[in-house]
């Protein structure tokens, strides 16, 4: 009698070695806590998300750029101060202002300590960064091509903006020296 061997017929896996696509992105691996309100510093993404408009939201916290021409204050004229659109601290005076001629607003300074810069070296360029020193929002970058007195061109995205009219400014300006 022949003896019938058991036929094992292996079939090969070809999905043996399959993509592990489970792994969630980094950020997700640890959420953050939630910020006390006020406490700038410490927003999570998902509390900027909620606060800021999609548009905002690419400038002020991914490092986005508007369009040049297409902002709300590229030619805007009016006397005030430009205020942080993360977190509203005053940032620049409209006596500060200047046509540059680029579409995005320009400024020859600052108001003191309102911002911070650091060196950005995206898009193959070296260039210097500046964000609100107190949500880290960004804000543009700043070129040594501009008027007197500073020679300072910071340019600004309308987007991480908002304005307060003078009448307004200087009850805002009183409060912060508080
Ligand atoms: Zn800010």
């Amino acid at each position: 009698m022949v003896r019938l061997l058991p036929l094992v017929i292996l079939l090969a896996c070809s999905s043996s070695g399959a993509v592990r696509d489970d792994d969630p992105p980094a950020a997700e691996a640890a959420p953050a806590q939630p910020a006390a309100e006020g406490d700038w510093a410490h927003m999570t993404e998902a509390q900027w998300r909620a606060r800021l408009t999609p548009e905002e939201f690419d400038v002020l916290r991914e490092e986005g750029t508007e369009r040049a021409f297409t902002g709300e204050f590229h030619d805007h004229h009016a006397e005030g101060v430009y205020v942080c659109g993360g977190c509203g601290q005053p940032l620049y005076r409209s006596s500060t202002k200047f046509d540059s001629g680029t579409g995005w607003p320009s400024y020859y300074e600052a108001i003191e300590g309102a911002v911070e810069t650091e060196v950005d070296h995206g898009l193959g360029m070296t260039r210097t960064e500046v964000h609100c020193s107190r949500c880290g929002g960004h804000l543009g970058h700043i070129f040594p091509d501009g008027p007197e007195p500073t020679g300072m061109r910071h340019c600004i995205n309308s987007v991480s903006l908002d304005f307060v009219p003078a009448s307004e400014a200087a009850a805002l300006e009183a409060n912060a020296a508080d």
